[in-house]
């Protein structure tokens, strides 16, 4: 059965139909001294300089930011981000969104391993305007220097805007059908899609996100570290607290990555509040990793009311691994909430945000290779295991068989379909991709609206009320008329030879006679020494382990170097990417490096 049901105040008419871009005029006026975004700079010092913008500061930097762009380039045009992670990006997210700009929120150019995704997104959007810093500037001309891109007609400086034109901006009115920004998808089984998202889009995802993750609870603040040109982070950093006006404090994602323990040691810095943050998996498995008992003396993180863990599958190790580290600085059992989501969708779709652990189900994993779930004891030989990811907010999700275009019965796999004000229009200068995606509809749509649904590409199965996302329909691999998953696979590599460097490996297909061909594409793990490896034991270690749990043979199977398996830029396995530098011959296997040093 569909789950989920549309807000009424969402809809035409109703009372949440204001844009969520007018609601910073409105903080500023009612309370135009309380914090509205702390960034926390560890570049200015190690133990995080925090800088803050009140709500009056706020909305005069978003209006003289709209009046400069404004200055330089007309309503529907573009302006392209790029530039470090500071108050100025989202000043400049905000100022976009008064002027009738289209924002594009990348980053700047000497951002390490994310070229590509730069090219592709900033060619794509053909931006009429740069807005970047003095101190990127030079990053931002090399980068317009060495590949075609288009050029800017102008170059905004973020740091330099003149406050002073905060005055003189005059407000123009926002349609819900007006482009606010393009969200650039993470690219992991394509080249980033940019999804057009519409102030109705965002507010209506803001508001969801608040009902569904986040109700009614006194001085919520929020903590991130995530990217904001990514949609996860730009919705719970940006539109979150434009919704009641309350506080986000952010830092940058490489400030976390070097010293993961900063995560908690800002949400540990929020005595009395209700704090929530987001995550992907692989982000909870570090910090899980590093937090030993001497690093959390003296945290507490008993005012975390919730960590949605979303983007990317979530692991059932993982929620255990994180709940177990952090239970002595007081992390609760129910503060992990799994959620799912997509640009296409804006960003949030479900969360179990209930003050519950996590809900786990065993299901055999032969049944579910054909499409149906069935429970069994977590201790079955061939158990698999599924997180639920909760309800949907304010939106419809149903299961779909995505051939006949029906509703599958709870229990039965099929494609996520999903209905709702934040499901974006399509994708830029893209119509036929667009038609393909977001135009779905239901042949027999009984009691559920016929279209347009949104098709997510990603299978999903409903059970008992909650929605379990099994994996995505591109990256499936179909050997002898069942369905594996890359991800089960993939752990099964893992954890078959210390060799293997954990979520550093990609499984997927290759056309065969008769049925797909599985290939496993594994990154060395540099904490075997070279001088101890044996490529052949490896090989048979990963051949056997998969031939057990999964009953399929591998094709063949590829030690490469570290940093070999591609990824997008928010650390998601990109398979499609692995399996054309596999094909072309591209990928620096362990073999030739060992080749090499004799
Ligand atoms: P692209 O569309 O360019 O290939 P992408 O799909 O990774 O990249 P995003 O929109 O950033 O781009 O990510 C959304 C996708 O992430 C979902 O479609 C789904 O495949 C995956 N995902 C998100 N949450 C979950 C989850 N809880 N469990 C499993 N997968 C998830
Ligand atoms: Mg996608």
């Amino acid at each position: 059965m569909a789950l989920g049901s549309l807000l009424p105040e969402l809809l035409p008419g109703g009372s949440g139909r204001t844009p969520l871009i007018e609601r910073v005029a409105r903080w500023a006026r009612e309370k135009p001294d309380a914090p509205a975004f702390t960034f926390v700079d560890y570049s200015l010092d190690p133990a995080g300089k925090h800088i803050t913008l009140d709500w009056a500061e706020t909305d005069r930097r978003a209006r003289a930011t709209a009046t400069a762009l404004r200055q330089v380039t007309g309503p529907g045009e573009r302006a392209a981000l790029l530039l470090p992670q500071t108050l100025e990006y989202m000043m400049t997210m905000l100022g976009a969104m008064y002027a009738h700009v289209i924002a594009v929120p990348l980053f700047s150019p000497d951002l390490p391993g994310h070229a590509d995704r730069l090219i592709g997104a900033y060619a794509d959007s053909e931006p009429a305007v740069i807005v970047t810093t003095r101190n990127a500037l030079p990053h931002v001309e090399k980068f317009l220097a060495d590949h075609d891109v288009p050029q800017p007609k102008e170059i905004l400086f973020a740091e330099e805007v003149d406050l002073g034109l905060a005055e003189s901006w005059e407000d123009e009115p926002i349609g819900f059908d007006d482009l606010a920004y393009l969200q650039y998808t993470s690219g992991s089984t394509r080249r980033p899609a940019g999804v057009e998202i519409t102030h109705g889009n965002v507010t209506a995802n803001a508001a969801q996100l608040w009902s569904g993750w986040a109700p009614e609870k006194p001085d919520p603040e929020l903590v991130s570290w995530l990217p904001l040109f990514h949609d996860m982070g730009l919705i719970a950093t940006m539109a979150l607290p434009l919704v009641r006006g309350d506080h986000a404090i952010y830092t940058d994602p490489v400030s976390f990555i070097m010293n993961p323990m900063r995560w908690l040691q800002l949400i540990a810095g929020r005595p009395g509040k209700n704090v929530y943050t987001a995550g992907p998996n692989f982000a909870y498995e570090y910090v899980a990793s590093m937090a030993s008992p001497e690093k959390l003396a003296g945290l507490d993180l008993s005012g975390l009311t919730t960590c949605l863990n979303g983007a990317e599958p979530i692991r059932t190790s993982t929620l255990s691994t994180f709940a177990e580290a952090l239970a002595p600085a007081g992390l609760r059992a129910g503060a992990q909430a799994p959620g799912y989501g997509l640009a296409e969708a804006t960003v949030f779709v479900t969360a179990a945000a209930e003050d519950v652990p996590p809900k786990i189900i065993s299901v055999d994993r032969d049944v579910l290779t054909q499409g149906e779930v069935r429970l069994c004891g977590a201790d079955a030989e061939r158990a698999s295991t599924l997180v639920s990811c909760g309800r949907p907010s304010g939106q419809l999700v149903a299961i779909v068989d995505p051939d006949a275009r029906t509703e599958q019965p709870d229990g039965r796999v099929g494609e996520i379909w999903v209905h709702g004000p934040n499901t974006a229009a399509g994708y830029w200068r893209n119509s036929e991709r667009s038609q393909d995606t977001f135009g779905g509809e239901l042949a027999e749509p009984g009691g559920l609206p016929a279209g347009p649904w949104m098709k997510t590409g990603d299978y999903g199965v409903v059970h008992e009320g909650e929605l379990y996302v099994t994996g995505r329909i591109k990256d499936l691999i179909i050997v002898d008329g069942r369905n594996h998953y890359p991800q089960d696979i993939e752990v099964t590599a893992q954890e078959a030879h210390p060799a293997v460097r954990p979520d550093h490996v990609a499984a997927f297909a290759l056309p065969g006679e008769e049925t797909e061909r599985l290939v496993v594409v594994a990154e060395r793990n540099r904490r075997v020494p070279l001088g101890r490896l044996d490529l052949d034991e490896v090989e048979a270690a990963v051949r056997g382990a998969v031939n057990v749990e999964h009953e399929m043979s591998v094709q063949a199977f590829l030690l490469v170097e570290p940093g070999a398996v591609s990824r997008t830029s928010s650390g998601k396995i990109a398979r499609a990417a692995t399996r054309q530098r596999y094909l072309d011959g591209a990928l620096p296997t362990t073999a030739a490096r060992l080749a090499s040093r004799k």
